[in-house]
C-alpha cells in the first residue's frame, strides 16, 4: 500500500464511530459512487490498490482529487464490479444497478441545480471508461451527453453562444454515432470536412454556428441512413446507450490486444464515470488542455503539455488542430496558468510522482479532469526517479524500484549516428522534423498500413517503419511489429506518442511536412521528394528528425549522470555480484566501464577463430608427429599469452575466468561438403588438362588430406561428441599449452606489481574423475610454469556445470572445483534434450503458439526443470566444499527473470554480456528486494 493510502486510510477509520466496527450483517453489493464517497470506498475495500480496482483508476483519481478540493466537476462512478456483472449477464446491468446510478443521477442534479433532458437549466454529462490501468484511447468515452433540439435551444437561449452549443451537439451525435451506434467515423469526418471547405476554415472551431446546426442534422440522417433509426432524443436514453457502451468495449478487439500486449488482466473489467461537463469550447475564455508536471521526454523538472483555446475534449490529442505549449497559457491567462501549476506540483506531490493531468477552463475557471501517473520515457524514467530521490520525495529504493530492466535496455539501445546524419543532411535525405516523442534511432522498410507491417516484419529479415497521418487504437499491432513509428499529425499526447513510449518503440509524430497516399503505398515530402512502401527510412525519436535511406547508428553512452546514479543506488541494494562474458581486452574494458565486477566466461575458441590463428590450429589438428603438433603450439603459445595477458591488465586484480577450448576440433576445419566439392572439381581439372598439372595435383593433395581430417574427425551428434572437458582429456598438450599462457601471463603481471586473479574453467564436466584427471594434468602445468619464473600466483581451477549427470553428482565434482559456473545454454539443451538452433528456427513458435512453453527456456531460464537441477547442484556442491562460489555464465546470465531466479538460489555472481550488465546490476537490485517491482 502506498503511505499515501495509510494516510487516507488511518483518516477514515479515525471517522469511523466505534461502534460500527464490527462487520455489517450481509452488505448489500453497491454498483455506483459519487466521486465525494472515497471514505466510503476505503473503508469497504481497504487498500488504494483495491480502490483503483473497483473505480478504476480515472474514478479513482477523480475523487482522491475530489478528496483534495481541486477543482473536479462533480460525478459518480459505476464501478467495475457493475462492468463485470453486465458482461457476464449477456449485456443486461445487474439487478438495481441502473435505479442506483438514477438517485446517483438526481443527487447530481441536486448539487449543480440543473437537470438532465430540462431545456430551462440543462445538465450535460460525460460518459467516461476507465480501467484500472490506464489504457489510452483503448475505451470509449462520449461526451455532452444530454443534449436534444429542444434543450440545444434552451441552452443557445441561456448561453447566448449558438456556435457552442451546435459545436457540443454535433460532437453528442458523432461520438455516439461512433461509439454507441458503432458508425464509422470517416463518414461524419467527410460531413465535417465538407462543412470546412463550404466555409473557408481550416479549423472546426471556426465553422460557423449555421454549419454546425446544418451538421447537427446532416449527422443524425447519417445515424438514421445506417441504423434506421432516429438518434436518440431522451436524455436518459443516450445515458443508458453509452453506459452500455462503455462496459461493452472492454471486450472489444482493440482492447483485448492491448491488454495482451501490455499483459493486463482480462477480468478487470472497466468503471464508468459520469461527469458534469464543463465547456472548454464556450467562448473566447474557454479552453481544454493536457499536461505533465515534468518533461516526459528527458525527465526535466519543467511542466510540459499542450492547449487549445475554444476546443473541447480529445481536441488537443487528436492532432486535428496545431496545439500550442503550455508556456503560451501564462500570456494568454496568467491566473489559470499560476492555478493550474499550482494543482501540478500538489498532485506530483501527493501522488510522489510525475502526473499527466487533463483540464479545462470554462469561462476563465479552471476545471481539472483526471490525473494519472504519467507515461514517460526511459531516459525520463531515470531522471525522474533519480530527481525524486535527491528531493527526497521517494526514497533510493523506490527509485530503484521505479526503474526497469527495460528502462535500462531502451536507455542502451542504439541512436543514429551524427556523423552520418549530417552527410545525409548535405545530401537533402532530412525529410522532415517532427516531435520527438519516444527516443532511439529505428532504421526500416516503410509500411503505411498497420497490417503490412506487420506482414512485413514477419515475412522479411528487414525492419520495417510505420508511416501513418496518425494512429488509432487498430493500429497497435502494427506498431508493435515495427521499429519505429512516424505520423504526420497529432502531439506529444498523440495515441501514437503514448503508445510508442509505452513500449519503448522510438517514434516521430506531427511532421506536418509529409503527405502520405495511403491508396498508392507512397508518401510526399514538402520539397517533393516520393517515398514508397518498402524503402528505406531511418528516424530519430529523440531529435525528430526523418531521413531517406538507411543512416548508421551507435549505442550512447552509459556515462549519463542519472543512470550512473541510480545504479550505484542499485549496486548498494543487490547481493549478487555482476560480471561479464568477454573475450577480448576491448570487451573487457566495455564490461568495467558498465560496472562488471569480474569476467565469469572467456571464451577462448573465439581467439582460434582469428585469420591470422586458424591455419595455426589446422596444423595442429591435423599434425602427425609430435614435431608438428609442438611447432603449432609453440606457435599458438604467444598470441594466448598475449591475449590474457590484456585482460588481466584491464581487470586489475578483479576475477578473469577463462575456459579452455570447448568446440568439437572439426568445427575449426573447413565444411566437408565445400571440400568435397572443391576435391571434384580439382580431379576434373586435372583429367581436362585444366592449369599447371604439378600445381593442381599439389592442391588436389592437400584438399583430399584435409578432407580425410574432416571424415575422421566427424561425429554423428558433435554436440554431444568430443569437445569441452573431453576433448582436454583427448589432447592434453593443447590444454596444457592454454594454462601455459594463462599462468606465464599472470605470472608477468605479478612481475609488473599488477594485481590478477586467474580462474581457469574446465567446460561440460560430467564425470568427477574426468575432472580429477584433467586438474591433475593442469596443475601440473602451472606449477611447472611458476618454478620455471619463479613466481607464484593463486590460480583457481573450476567447472562448468552444463549437464544435469554434473548437477546431480555436484557433491563429488565439488572435490575437484574451486568454484562452479552454470553454463546454462548447453545445459537447457542437455535437460530439454532439444537443440536450441533446431528449436529456434523450427519449433519454438509453434510451442510458443500453442502453450506448450510459456516461454523461450534459451532466453529465460525454466525455472521448475533447469532450475531443480540448478538447486540441487549448489546444496550438493556446497555440502561438500562450504562456500563453494557459484555463478552463472549463459545467456540468461543478462535476463531480469533469471537473475531473480538466480537471486533466490544463492549464487554468487551472474555473468552476461558487457551491454547487458546494467540491466543486470538494476535486476540484482530488484532481485534484493523481494521482486517487488513497481509496474508503472
Ligand atoms: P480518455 O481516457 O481517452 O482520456 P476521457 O474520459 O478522459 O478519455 O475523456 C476524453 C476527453 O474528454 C478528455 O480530453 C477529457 O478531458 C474530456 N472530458 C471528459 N469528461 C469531460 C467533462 N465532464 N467535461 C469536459 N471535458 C471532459
Ligand atoms: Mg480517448
Ligand atoms: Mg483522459
Amino acid at each position: 500500500m502506498t503511505s499515501q493510502a495509510t494516510r487516507i486510510l488511518s483518516r477514515a477509520s479515525a471517522k469511523r464511530p466505534a461502534n460500527t466496527t464490527s462487520a455489517s450483517p450481509a452488505k448489500k453489493q453497491r454498483w455506483v459512487y459519487a466521486f465525494g464517497d472515497l471514505p466510503l470506498v476505503i473503508r469497504r475495500v481497504g487498500s488504494w490498490d483495491a480502490v483503483k480496482g473497483l473505480l478504476g483508476g480515472k474514478g479513482a483519481n477523480l475523487a482522491e482529487m475530489t478528496r483534495l478540493s481541486l477543482p473536479v466537476p462533480p460525478g459518480f462512478v459505476l464501478t467495475t464490479e457493475a462492468c463485470n456483472a453486465f458482461l457476464k449477464n449477456g449485456s443486461q446491468f445487474p439487478d438495481g444497478m441502473w435505479e442506483e446510478a438514477l438517485r446517483s443521477l438526481k443527487h447530481l442534479e441536486k448539487k449543480t441545480g440543473l437537470r438532465l433532458g430540462d431545456p430551462q437549466r440543462p445538465l450535460l454529462v460525460s460518459c467516461r471508461s476507465g480501467a484500472k490501468f490506464s489504457m489510452p484511447g483503448m475505451m470509449d468515452t462520449v461526451l455532452d451527453i444530454g443534449l436534444d433540439d429542444a434543450v440545444a435551444d434552451g441552452l443557445v437561449r441561456s448561453t447566448g453562444d449558438e456556435r457552442f452549443v451546435f459545436d457540443a451537439y454535433r460532437r453528442l451525435v458523432q461520438m455516439y454515432g461512433s461509439v454507441v451506434l458503432g458508425i464509422q467515423s470517416e463518414r461524419f469526418e467527410a460531413l465535417l470536412q465538407g462543412a470546412r471547405v463550404r466555409s473557408g476554415v481550416a479549423s472546426d472551431s471556426d465553422l460557423p454556428a449555421s454549419e454546425l446546426r446544418g451538421l447537427v442534422r446532416s449527422f443524425k440522417d447519417e445515424v438514421f441512413r445506417v441504423t434506421k433509426k432516429p438518434f436518440p432524443e431522451a436524455a436518459i436514453d443516450q445515458l443508458r446507450g453509452a453506459v452500455m457502451a462503455v462496459f461493452s468495449s472492454w471486450n472489444g478487439k482493440r482492447a483485448i490486444d492491448y491488454r495482451n500486449a501490455s499483459g493486463i488482466p482480462h477480468d478487470l473489467g472497466t468503471a464508468v464515470n459520469i461527469v458534469k461537463m464543463v465547456y472548454g469550447n464556450l467562448g473566447e475564455r474557454s479552453g481544454t488542455g493536457v499536461a505533465t508536471t515534468r518533461n516526459v521526454t528527458d525527465g526535466e523538472d519543467e511542466p510540459e503539455g499542450d492547449f487549445l483555446m475554444r476546443a473541447q475534449g480529445e481536441d488537443v490529442v487528436s492532432g486535428t488542430r496545431r496545439t500550442r505549449p503550455i508556456a503560451e497559457l501564462r500570456e494568454e491567462m496568467p491566473r489559470i496558468h499560476a492555478q493550474l501549476v499550482r494543482h501540478m506540483k500538489r498532485l506530483e506531490k501527493h501522488y510522489r510522482d510525475v502526473q499527466d493531468v487533463e483540464f479545462t477552463i470554462e469561462n476563465g475557471e479552471l476545471w481539472m479532469l483526471q490525473t494519472r501517473d504519467a507515461k514517460r520515457t526511459a531516459r525520463a524514467a531515470v531522471r525522474i526517479a533519480v530527481d525524486l530521490a535527491d528531493a527526497r520525495r521517494i526514497t533510493r529504493p523506490e527509485a530503484v524500484a521505479r526503474v526497469t530492466p527495460e528502462h535500462i535496455e531502451t536507455f542502451l539501445h542504439p541512436q543514429l549516428e551524427e556523423k552520418s546524419k549530417r552527410a545525409a543532411i548535405d545530401k537533402g535525405l532530412l525529410l522532415a522534423k517532427g516531435l520527438n516523442v519516444s527516443p532511439g534511432a529505428a532504421i526500416g522498410r516503410i509500411a503505411f498500413d498497420a497490417d503490412t507491417a506487420e506482414r512485413m516484419s514477419k515475412a522479411g529479415a528487414d525492419p520495417v517503419v510505420l508511416v501513418r497521418a496518425e494512429t488509432r487504437p487498430d493500429d497497435v499491432h502494427g506498431m508493435l511489429a515495427s521499429a519505429g513509428t512516424v505520423t504526420t499529425r497529432g502531439g506529444r499526447t498523440s495515441h501514437a506518442a503514448l503508445v510508442a513510449r509505452q513500449f519503448g518503440k522510438p517514434a516521430v509524430v506531427g511532421c506536418q511536412d509529409l503527405v502520405i497516399d495511403a491508396e498508392h503505398k507512397r508518401m510526399q515530402t514538402a520539397s517533393g521528394r516520393v517515398l514508397c512502401e518498402g524503402d528505406w527510412l531511418s528516424l530519430d525519436g529523440s531529435t525528430g528528425e526523418v531521413f531517406a535511406g538507411k543512416l548508421a547508428t551507435f549505442v550512447p553512452d552509459v556515462q549519463d549522470p542519472y543512470l550512473t546514479k541510480l545504479l550505484s543506488w542499485a549496486d548498494a541494494i543487490r547481493r549478487l555480484e555482476v560480471w561479464a562474458n568477454a573475450d577480448y581486452g576491448r570487451d573487457a574494458q566495455r564490461a568495467r566501464e558498465f560496472g562488471a565486477q569480474g569476467i565469469g566466461l572467456c571464451r577462448t575458441e573465439h581467439m582460434f577463430f582469428e585469420t591470422d590463428r586458424l591455419p595455426v590450429v589446422q596444423r595442429l589438428i591435423l599434425a602427425k608427429t609430435d614435431g608438428e603438433r609442438r611447432e603449432a603450439l609453440d606457435k599458438l603459445l604467444p598470441m594466448q599469452r598475449a591475449d590474457f595477458a590484456k585482460l588481466f591488465e584491464v581487470m586489475n586484480g578483479l576475477p578473469v575466468t577463462i575456459r579452455l577450448l570447448d568446440p568439437p576440433l572439426h568445427e575449426f576445419l573447413p565444411d566437408r561438403d565445400t571440400l568435397a566439392a572443391e576435391v571434384t572439381d580439382l580431379r576434373a581439372r586435372l583429367r581436362l588438362h585444366d592449369g599447371d598439372p604439378a600445381q593442381v595435383q599439389a592442391t588436389l593433395h592437400d584438399k583430399e588430406g584435409m578432407l580425410q581430417s574432416v571424415d575422421a574427425l566427424r561425429e554423428q551428434n558433435p554436440m554431444l561428441g568430443r569437445r569441452g572437458v573431453r576433448l582436454g582429456i583427448h589432447m592434453p598438450e593443447l590444454v596444457r599449452m592454454q594454462v601455459r599462457a594463462i599462468v606465464e601471463a599472470a605470472c608477468e603481471a605479478v612481475r609488473k606489481k599488477q594485481r590478477v586473479s586467474p580462474k581457469v574453467m574446465i567446460p561440460l564436466t560430467a564425470i568427477s574423475t574426468e575432472l580429477e584427471m584433467e586438474r591433475a594434468v593442469l596443475e601440473d602445468e602451472a606449477r611447472l610454469v611458476m618454478e620455471e619464473l619463479g613466481i607464484r600466483v593463486k590460480v583457481q581451477f573450476g567447472t562448468m556445470i552444463e549437464v544435469p549427470r554434473a548437477a546431480l553428482v555436484a557433491d563429488r565434482i565439488a572435490r575437484h572445483a574451486e568454484f562452479f559456473s552454470f553454463g546454462t545454454n548447453d545445459l537447457t539443451q542437455t535437460t530439454f534434450g532439444i537443440s536450441r538452433d533446431d528449436a529456434e528456427t523450427g519449433f519454438l513458435v509453434e510451442y510458443l503458439q500453442k502453450g506448450i512453453l510459456k516461454t523461450n527456456p534459451f532466453a529465460t531460464l525454466d525455472v521448475s526443470g533447469v532450475g531443480s537441477l540448478m538447486r540441487i547442484c549448489v546444496d550438493r556442491g556446497r555440502a561438500t566444499r562450504e562456500g563453494l562460489h557459484i555463478g552463472i555464465c549463459g545467456e540468461h546470465g543478462g535476463d531480469p527473470k533469471s537473475i531473480a531466479f538466480c537471486h533466490e538460489i544463492g549464487l554468487d555472481y551472474v555473468s552476461c554480456s558487457p551491454f547487458r550488465v546494467p540491466v543486470a546490476r538494476l535486476a540484482a537490485a530488484h532481485a534484493a528486494m523481494g521482486g517487488k517491482v513497481d509496474q508503472r
